[in-house]
């Protein structure tokens, strides 16, 4: 063949570079018709009942009780009996046996739960498969390993378990969530009632059948659906803890609520997380870093980097590169194991999203989205970025739990610190720069329980992770996600 053949063979390739559809497939998940309230080991027929759908194409999936407060009672009151009637006097030994079970149930059975995830959720399978999973199976296998050892978590301080916890957790990560609640509970020597999220309620129910083949005994977890009213019906009931992850408002309702009971609470709530790059940074790790504290699980994440502050003399740069890689981005179907943004978690959420999007606009900032076809069906919001943003619009201040960010500039290292910590949140941070010493200076003077440092959304079950200011109190994993699950003897 001449040089010239090849030439003109070379030209017949392809230059479009479309993705074939990779769909994961439904098959290995089972779903009910209909489920009860899983109290006691076993399902209890409910008296209400909603249908729970998939947000991607608003299909109904099943049918799942609505917790009344009496469902919600007689569940607390089961759990009570399982504590004093075996469960708190087990030697940690024991429970560490079951958890180390529940562990390892959770990696085997990791493809079906991650499938039943993204239906529910509207998450990327890739997401659900790659984090959720193996981080809800890596909580479980943390805290077995403490579940003998917490004479020696806490030393001269004769700890034991408060009773029976209840746990009210929201629909960005539902079984990973669950795992961040139950898991420190039952090694500490607690039993649980917990509450799913209305919208996500399908993993949680799910589990419960790996409660049953792990053989815990009956009452030590037991889960109950349905929305608020169910959430505050735990909270009023004749529970020892409250553990609760969800928006600010309704955690304060929950402080008001339990002020005064002798409860013990912990709150993990909103965010508006500041994500800050300076001009010596990577540039491109940077932007990815960006991409995937903004973009992830939609932006459902309550440690989001939605504030992104930018050195100014690298503003103009750094944004033409996060909106060319903003285009590659696939926005689709979430079980697709191309897809990189699903869909977004309900209607109602959605509204929100839509809602903040438009006063962002109307105050003037600059709005970018990428060319996406957006499916017709479902709940969908193309990534979007806002330029010239001034830190008093509402875009800057609000939690928006969707995929916008909003770029601020700062000149010098205190502007950016003065800049970041005006939010009444303060969960989550992120630092972009070359030199260490700016790195401790930096998270020295941020108001955030995390900060990350030239990447974002890292999560490891021993790390603690908690808020100040209106984002919560106590901190959820390590040996610090032990303690409010334990009262000290004198
Ligand atoms: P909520 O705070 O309402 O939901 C969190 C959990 O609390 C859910 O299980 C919910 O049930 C339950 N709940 C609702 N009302 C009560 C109550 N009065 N007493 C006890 N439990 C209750 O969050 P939303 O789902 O409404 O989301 C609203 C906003 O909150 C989002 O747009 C986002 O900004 C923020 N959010 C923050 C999260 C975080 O991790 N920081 C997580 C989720 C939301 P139900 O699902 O039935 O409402």
């Amino acid at each position: 063949m001449t040089e010239l053949e090849k030439k003109g063979k070379a030209a017949l390739v392809p230059s479009g570079w479309d993705y074939a559809p990779a769909p994961e497939s439904r098959e290995i998940v089972r779903i009910d018709e209909r489920y009860g309230h899983f109290v006691g080991g076993e399902w209890l027929e409910p008296r209400e009942t909603y249908t729970t759908i998939a947000p991607a194409s608003e299909e109904p999936l099943a049918e799942v009780g609505q917790a009344t407060p009496e469902e919600v009672y007689g569940a607390i009151a089961t759990a009570r009996e399982a504590f004093e009637n075996g469960w708190s006097g087990l030697p940690g030994s024991e429970r560490a046996k079951y958890l180390f079970r529940i562990a390892r149930i959770l990696q085997e059975r990791s493809r079906e739960f991650a499938v039943l995830e993204s239906l529910n959720g509207g998450k990327p399978i890739k997401e659900s498969r790659d984090v959720d999973l193996p981080l809800a199976a890596a909580h479980f296998f943390y805290y077995a390993g403490w579940a003998d050892k917490l004479e020696y978590a806490f030393p001269n301080r004769r700890p034991r378990p408060v009773g029976v916890a209840g746990q009210i957790i929201p629909w960005n990560f539902p079984l990973l969530m669950l795992a961040w609640k139950i898991a420190p509970a039952l090694a500490a020597g607690n039993t649980v009632v917990l509450k799913p999220a209305e919208t996500t309620p399908l993993t949680a129910l799910l589990f419960c059948d790996v409660v049953r083949q792990a053989e815990l005994p009956a009452g030590v977890v037991n889960i109950v659906t349905g929305d608020g009213r169910a959430g505050a019906a735990i909270v009023e009931g004749d529970v020892d803890k409250i553990a609760f992850t969800g928006s600010t408002e309704v955690g304060k309702a929950i402080q008001r609520e339990v002020a005064g009971s002798g409860k013990r609470l912990t709150l993990e709530l909103g965010g508006k997380a500041a994500n800050i790059v300076f001009d010596d940074c990577a540039l491109d790790q940077a932007v990815e870093g960006i991409v995937n504290g903004i973009y992830f699980n939609q932006g459902h994440v309550c440690c989001a980097g939605s504030r992104l502050f930018v050195q100014e003399s690298i503003h103009d740069d750094l944004v033409e590169k996060l909106k060319r890689r903003m285009k590659t981005l696939r926005v689709g179907d979430p079980l697709d194991k191309n897809t990189d943004i699903g869909a977004i978690n309900s209607r109602a959420q959605l509204e929100k999203i839509q809602e903040l999007v438009a006063a962002g606009e109307e105050e003037g900032a600059e709005i970018y989205q990428p060319p996406c076809k957006l499916p017709e069906r479902g709940y969908w919001f193309a990534p979007t970025v806002f330029t010239n943003v001034a830190q008093s619009y509402r875009i800057a201040q609000e939690e928006i739990f969707g995929p916008v960010l909003s770029v601020l500039t700062f000149r010098t290292p205190a502007e950016a610190v003065e800049k970041a910590n005006n939010t009444p949140y303060g969960l989550s941070a992120g630092i972009w720069t070359e030199k260490g010493s700016r790195i401790l200076w930096m998270a020295e003077r941020l108001r955030a329980g995390v900060v990350w440092a030239n990447t974002f959304n890292r999560f490891d079950p021993a790390s603690p992770f908690g808020g100040y200011k209106e984002s919560g109190f106590g901190r959820e994993g390590g040996r610090h996600g032990l303690e409010p699950y334990l009262e000290f003897e004198p």
